[in-house]
Formats: C-alpha cells, sequence, structure tokens
C-alpha cells in the first residue's frame, strides 16, 4: 500500500567517514575564497573539536574569520540574534555548524537572519522563504541524535515564553554535511545514550505517523537496526569508532527519514518538557517514547510489529508461509487453513508489537545502568511535584508534531502520560555482556592521524620504501615492465612522490624532483597512504569514495596491483627496520 502523495530530495551531499574532516579538500573545491562563520558551543572549544575542525579547513580556500561559541544547550532566540550579527559584522558567506542540534539549529537560524534580517520571532513558521537562496552552509554533527544536519527543521527555545519555536525551510537543509565519528568519541556515555534515544525515536515516529513515506520507511528501519547493535555499545566504549560511527550513520539516516514523514506525539511532549521545564531534548523522548508506543499501538500495529522486528524480535508467521506454499503449488488441500492461520499471524503481530514496548523500556533501564541516565522525570530535575502539568499538557496539545501522530493524542492521555514519566519508580537494568558484542560491525578500526609529521617525514619514509620495492626479487621487475610513470600527492606539493618505470630502469623522485609529465596523477592522503601500504584498502573502493583522486590513465595503474601484492608484507617490516615500528597498524 502506497500513500496518495509522498516526495523525497535530498540535495545536501552527505560524506561520512573516520578522519573525514581531515580530508576536506577536494570536498570543498568548488566554493572557492570564503569567509566562514563557525558557529559551535564553549563545551566544544575546549574538547578542541572547534581547533580540530580549522586545522581540517586550513589547506582549503576557506577562511574561518569568526568563531560564534556562545550556545547553549536548548539554544534561544537571543543566541540566534547575537550569532547572525556576528556573521554579520565579519562579512562572513558561509557558515559552519559544529555541534549537537542545538548549534546546528543556531547556525540554520541565524543563515536565515543573516540574509532577511528581522527578529527570529518574524520568521516562525514553515516554508516562508520560497526561493530565496540562504549563505552556504555545512553542518557537522558532534552528537548521534537529532539529524539535524539532514533535516529542513530548526528548534529554538524562547524562554521567556516557556516554548520551543519551530521553522521549517527546505533552504535549512545544508550544503554538506560531514559526518566523522571521531568528533563524537568525546561525547559523555549519559549524553550517548541521551541523544542516541532521540534518533531511535526520530526512526520509529518516521515510520508509525500519518505522513509515512516509503521512501522514508527503508531509511527509518535501517537506523533502528544500526542503533539496537550499537547505541549499548559506544556508551559502554566510547573510544569504539565503528560504534560511533554506525549511531553517526544511524542519527542522519532517521533524520532524512523524519524530515520526510514528520514525528509525533513523543516529539510534542518532548517540546513541551523542553519548553516548559528545561529537560533535554534526547532525554524526554527516551522517556516517553513506550509509554507513547503502549498508547499508539492498536493505530499502526503491522507498522510497530515491523519495528519490533528491526529491534530484533523474530516471530512466526504461518499464514503467510501457508499462502505462498499453496501460492506455489506445494501444498493441495491446504486452503482452509489459511484464513484461521491468518488470525494467528495478527496474534503473533500483536504480540511482537508489544515485545517491541518492552524492548524499548528495557534498553532505558539499559543505559541508565550504563550511563545513568535518568529514568524519572524526578531524577531528571523535576523538584516541583509536577507543578506545571497543566502549562506541559496545553503546550503538547498545540505542538505541531500532535497532527502528525497516528492515534489522535487525547489531553487526558498526554496528562497521564506525563505523570507516569514523572511517578514510575523503574529501577536500572545490568546490561548482558552478549549485548555488547558487536553484531556484524566492519572491522575498520579507523584512520590513522598525523603518521607523517611532514613532508620530509613522508618523503623519507615512502622514498625509503619504494627503493625496497625497486630491489625486491618479486615487485621491482613486474614494476619495471609496467612502463608507468606515477605520481602520488599527498595533498601538499612538497610532499609527492613519483615512481618512473619508463626508462632503462625504475627511478624514484621525492618532491620537485621529478619535472616530467606523469602518466597517472593519485591524489590522496598521507595517512590513506599509510593504510594503503597496510594492505587495508580497496583501491576501486577509495576512487568510488573519492578519498583517492586519480588523473590519467587509471585502468592500466589499477593493473599494478597483482604486483604490489607482496609489498603489503614489505611496509610493516620496512617500518620497523627505520624505528616507526610504534606505526605499524594492528
Ligand atoms: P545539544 O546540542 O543541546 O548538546 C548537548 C550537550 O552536549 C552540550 O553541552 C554540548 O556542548 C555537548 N556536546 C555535544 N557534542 C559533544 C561532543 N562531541 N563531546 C562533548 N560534548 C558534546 O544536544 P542535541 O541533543 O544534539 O540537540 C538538542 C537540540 O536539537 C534541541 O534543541 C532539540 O530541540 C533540537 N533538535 C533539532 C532537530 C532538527 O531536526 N533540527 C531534531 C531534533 C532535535
Amino acid at each position: 500500500m502506497l500513500p496518495d502523495y509522498f516526495e523525497f530530495s535530498l540535495p545536501t551531499r552527505v560524506i561520512y567517514g573516520i578522519g573525514m574532516i581531515d580530508q576536506l579538500s577536494d570536498v570543498v573545491a568548488h566554493y572557492g575564497p570564503r569567509r566562514a562563520l563557525l558557529v559551535t558551543d564553549a563545551m566544544l572549544v575546549q574538547a578542541g573539536l572547534a581547533e580540530r575542525v580549522k586545522t581540517g579547513f586550513a589547506p582549503t580556500a576557506i577562511d574561518l574569520v569568526a568563531v560564534f561559541d556562545q550556545t547553549p544547550p536548548n539554544s534561544t532566540i537571543k543566541t540566534v540574534e547575537d550569532c547572525a550579527a556576528l556573521g554579520r559584522e565579519c562579512g562572513c558567506d558561509l557558515i559552519i555548524g559544529l555541534g549537537g542540534g542545538s548549534v546546528l539549529d543556531t547556525a540554520k537560524v541565524a543563515n536565515l537572519l543573516m540574509v532577511k534580517g528581522g527578529r527570529v520571532q518574524e520568521h516562525m513558521g514553515a516554508y516562508l522563504l520560497g526561493q530565496t537562496p540562504l549563505l552556504p552552509l555545512f553542518l557537522i554533527p558532534t552528537t548521534a541524535g537529532t539529524g539535524s544536519e539532514v533535516t529542513k527543521v530548526a528548534v529554538i527555545a524562547d524562554p521567556d515564553h516557556d516554548v520551543k519555536l519551530p521553522f521549517a525551510e527546505t533552504q535549512f537543509l545544508p550544503d554538506l554535511a560531514i559526518l566523522d565519528p571521531e568528533l563524537t568519541r568525546s561525547l559523555p556515555p549519559k549524553l550517548t545514550a541521551v541523544t542516541g534515544m532521540d534518533a531511535l525515536t526520530h526512526a520509529i515516529e518516521a515510520y508509525v505517523d500519518k505522513e509515512w513515506s516509503p521512501a522514508a520507511d527503508g531509511l527509518a528501519l535501517q537506523a533502528i537496526r544500526l542503533i539496537r547493535d550499537h547505541l549499548l555499545l559506544a556508551c559502554a566504549q566510547p573510544d569504539n569508532l565503528p560504534a560511533r560511527g554506525a549511531m553517526l550513520t544511524a542519527s542522519c539516516l532517521a533524520g532524512i527519514a523524519f524530515s520526510h514523514s514528520m514525528v509525533g506525539m513523543v516529539h510534542g511532549i518532548a517540546h513541551a518538557l523542553g519548553g516548559v521545564y528545561h529537560i533535554p531534548h534526547g532525554l524526554a523522548n527516551a522517556l516517553a517514547l513506550p509509554e507513547v508506543m503502549a498508547y499508539n499501538l492498536e493505530a499502526r500495529l503491522d507498522r510497530y510489529a515491523d519495528i519490533a522486528e528491526a529491534l530484533g524480535v523474530a516471530f512466526p508467521r504461518p499464514g503467510a508461509a501457508l499462502d505462498s506454499l499453496l501460492r506455489y503449488g506445494g501444498l493441495g488441500g491446504a486452503a482452509p487453513l489459511v484464513k484461521p492461520l491468518r488470525a494467528v499471524d495478527r496474534w503473533f503481530r500483536r504480540k511482537a508489537a508489544k515485545a517491541g514496548v518492552a524492548y524499548i523500556r528495557t534498553l532505558n533501564r539499559q543505559l541508565a545502568h550504563l550511563t545513568g541516565m535518568p529514568l524519572n522525570l524526578r531524577e531528571a530535575g523535576i523538584s516541583d511535584g509536577l507543578a506545571k502539568l497543566e502549562q506541559v499538557v496545553d503546550t503538547a496539545m498545540t505542538d505541531g508534531s500532535m497532527l502528525y501522530n497516528p492515534r489522535e493524542p487525547e489531553r487526558a492521555a498526554v496528562a497521564d502520560i506525563v505523570r507516569a514519566l514523572y511517578a514510575t519508580t523503574v529501577k536500572p537494568l545490568p546490561v548482558p555482556a552478549a549485548a555488547l558484542r558487536p553484531a556484524g560491525m566492519a572491522a575498520e578500526t579507523g584512520k590513522l592521524h598525523h603518521v607523517f609529521p611532514d613532508a620530509e617525514a613522508l618523503c623519507r619514509v615512502l622514498g625509503g620504501f619504494f627503493e625496497r620495492l625497486k630491489a625486491d626479487p618479486q615487485i621491482g621487475g613486474p614494476l619495471q615492465n609496467s612502463r608507468l610513470c606515477v605520481q602520488f600527492v599527498f595533498n601538499q606539493p612538497a610532499a609527492t612522490m613519483t615512481i618512473d618505470a619508463r626508462g632503462d630502469q625504475v627511478r624514484i623522485y621525492r618532491g620537485a624532483e621529478f619535472t616530467g609529465v606523469p602518466e597517472v596523477t593519485m591524489r590522496m592522503s598521507a595517512d590513506f597512504a599509510h593504510a594503503f601500504w597496510h594492505g587495508r584498502i580497496n583501491l576501486v573502493s577509495a576512487l568510488t569514495r573519492r578519498q583517492v583522486v586519480a588523473k590519467g590513465n587509471v585502468p592500466k595503474t589499477l593493473r599494478l596491483l597483482p604486483i604490489l601484492k607482496p609489498a603489503y608484507a614489505l611496509y610493516p617490516q620496512h617500518l620497523a627496520t627505520i624505528g616507526m615500528a610504534d606505526k605499524i597498524m594492528a
């Protein structure tokens, strides 16, 4: 079944990679020289992430001329206005947001103010910009939760009125979203837990709400699977970059999904708790999620069963199985059984959907055990006996997200849910070791950084290694016979190596020593080359992913690869010989 209408578009280029922030030269080259405003927060400056991003942009033509680092969690109107004022004062023509959802949303709305002027409140609403372009925007998430880097929305708090103002504009979709798991490594476990639950809420609400979209369904279910396998792991092992990467990817997929399908009652309640009681957004979502799932269950039973399945709840479908056997002629005479068995299917689906809700309750308790995440609104900081319950309910009932909930949100039900979140006494639950075992995770261990401190070190190490290849009886001859001249450029001209096999012997040139025209030029980062010579990189994939930019007769060069196989054992040996054993990749 399809909805009457859906659309899908993602103008944002999303790039993912461990250490991606150090590989931006080609990615941003076509923006030309720019004066960028970096929007971030004080915590991220202190954690060294702002500096890391500045270093990443240093080799590009984008100059980070101003840094706005005053974004608080749940950014406010004043913050956005101050940020836009700084951008205007410094003549910025590009905005880079580095941070969690609060920072990314600030960058979006500050961009709007810089172009359109006026006060923040004047722009509240949906799609008021028409075709007016905004400044180019790059968003770099440092939490894995909001997916703001790929959504058309922004949420800014109005503390004077205890509400969070929603904004939706297509132009909020950034030109570039940079997903680098290393930038989420410093996120403390409790924040990892609550932001991860935010992503899970996006995926679940996108899948069940009224504006569900078939194009977003697949993304939502895949996000759920990734979170199932990696959220506990990322909380238990903050340095586990593949788990961090999976969470960042899940958050992004869930963001794309809900940006097309919208969210529902969980968000309605969370926005109200954020506005009235300043409960962090992800935590409010985590607590409200199972209650709202239970409330909505019958309205979307099939879809909640799919969600349970994505969470790992397996269940039988005897009716569907029998139907299929009958269709293909396998079971003559069994047709009368199909109808009753379909009722059994439905029974199992209901059980599975309920198991999905139980799964989320358990997950919250396990996250509380691992990270200290609060399990009720008292622990979350509400100390007035829920005196503002009516205000929370009023705010939730007028929240736009409620319009998309699959079941009409009843005022009494919302009040009951908020009361339950306040009163519950559930306790943290230890996590079984099996839940912390990586499931089918890529063996990628992360890109090494700064293996070569400068061009001279690189030329020394790789120059010596290439000489070794030339002298090796297995490699030297075939290399000579290739008659190729390949130049490797490692992101700066001084760090260039050329292997020329066109003459009577193979010659190795460092930097500017080579003055001819190579047949093929390969540009890559020095750390990438280090991993390549360990035999860790599939060059064809790397070309597709633009980790390597190749000019010239690439297929001819790729035919060299089989010749080079023995080199992968020689490289670690070479490192050991020259006293760099500590740089050998495990
Ligand atoms: P956040 O941006 O408020 O950040 C929470 C805290 O984490 C901050 O103190 C921040 O400094 C810290 N932090 C962030 N990254 C860190 C890192 N790598 N290391 C150490 N500390 C780090 O949290 P959030 O949950 O990402 O964003 C919440 C905001 O996003 C809310 O305002 C919410 O309404 C909004 N939101 C927006 C969208 C959207 O699509 N635009 C979607 C969901 C939520």
